[in-house]
């Protein structure tokens, strides 16, 4: 009984701990005498843990703010140098290395190019050496790593973190990149897609803030989505929901790189421009005047709203968010992808359901990194 009654308690304090934690994160700065009220613990009990979490280095004094009594409390807030978090977004011929504090602000950060027929645990090695060098490079922030987020181009199965790119150009195949990693650094890892990981970035730190039902699509060359279903991602049975890039809309279309005709991906995304064209390249023609360019950028929106009408039919999302490669390609892609939804919805459904470019602009991926180590850190896995 004894035993039980302490264990008791021990998990009391760790959930009222939790608590605090996250309520700190939610109202920073904050007095003593806001978080009991906010959290609802008697103010002994805020002060012993408040207590705690400080010897831990977690939070800092701020400064005073003065009761309408004219009484000073001290405000806290976490401390930024607590420790620092880091990201990794592996994509077909470029890898992103970064690391950040823990309010996902971007310290360090280096691209590399690789050759896709390299072994790719010769790949892996040179990210891990890039990851030293980042976290060396931060040392006067702090040398506590808390974790490490990654983001994958390619399917990934959970929960063993096997990374499969079987429809790219990159031919990595049953890939264990996190057991790679988790070797290599013994700390908190989560490996990931890209489109997951932007969606988590957009839900916590861009413009999906508000939402519990939304859709991350991740276009580049390519089309990937992270599904957010009532507040958490939906990754299906075995981790590979959101693979969308491949639905056909049109079985007479131009021959994908599945083999398959017509996928949403080779209509919706930059793979339909002409190999020579980049779509940094059709924006600027477009934005010069140029009719063939300002055509093809139109016709991706049109097939994105083509595809994005049958993911509204089947998951009701207050937000479609479209991001990756695609957010500079602005009114050129968004008017046409718009028109297309509102002519192909119920009015009522349309309504409700908005469009948006990432509020994270092209970093949603590395942000989302990030996000699954700082989730952890303020208790956040069930924030709505
Ligand atoms: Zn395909």
């Amino acid at each position: 009984m004894e035993k039980d009654s302490s264990l008791n308690q021990a998990l009391i304090k760790e959930n009222n701990k939790r608590k605090i934690i996250r309520a700190l994160w939610e109202n920073s700065p904050v007095s003593r005498t806001g978080l009991a009220h906010i959290t609802q613990l008697n103010k002994a009990t805020i002060t012993n843990l408040i207590n705690e979490i400080i010897a831990e280095g977690m939070v800092t004094n701020v400064g005073q703010q003065k009761s309408s009594a004219g009484r000073a409390s001290n405000l806290i807030m976490f401390n930024e140098n607590y420790g620092i978090c880091g990201g990794v977004v592996i994509r077909h011929s470029v890898i992103t290395v970064a690391i950040s504090n823990i309010f996902a602000k971007i310290l360090w950060e280096k691209d590399f190019l690789y050759p896709q027929d390299d072994d790719p645990m010769h790949v892996l090695q040179h990210v891990a050496e890039l990851l030293r060098e980042g976290i060396a490079a931060c040392s006067n922030v702090s040398s506590r790593l808390l974790g490490i987020g990654i983001s994958t181009a390619s399917l990934l199965r959970q929960p063993d973190d096997m990374m499969y790119a079987i429809h790219s150009s990159l031919k990595w195949y049953n890939v264990p990149i996190g057991e790679y990693f988790r070797q290599q650094f013994n700390v908190p890892l989560w490996v990931d897609t890209a489109s997951n990981n932007s969606m988590l970035g957009e839900k916590y730190f861009g413009i999906a803030k508000d939402f519990s039902n939304a859709i991350f699509l991740s276009i580049g060359l390519g089309i990937g989505a992270g599904i957010l279903v009532n507040g958490h991602l939906y990754r299906g049975a075995n981790g590979f929901a959101g693979d969308i890039g491949h639905f056909v809309i049109d079985p007479d279309g131009p021959v994908c790189r599945c083999g398959k005709r017509g996928c949403w991906e080779i209509l919706g995304s930059a793979l339909t421009l002409p190999p020579e064209v980049t779509l940094e390249d059709a924006v600027r023609e477009a934005e010069n005047g140029n009719a063939k360019y300002i055509s093809m950028l139109n016709n991706i929106g049109k097939n994105l709203g083509r595809g994005i009408a049958n993911l509204v039919r089947v998951l009701n999302p207050e937000c479609v968010i479209l991001g990756g490669d695609i957010v500079i390609a602005g009114k050129w892609v968004m008017n046409p992808c718009r028109i297309e939804l509102k002519t192909s919805l119920w009015p009522f459904v349309w309504d409700c359901t908005r469009v948006e470019f990432a509020g994270l602009g092209n970093q949603s991926s590395i942000i989302g990194c990030f996000t699954h180590v700082i989730k952890q850190l303020f208790c956040l896995d069930n924030y709505q």
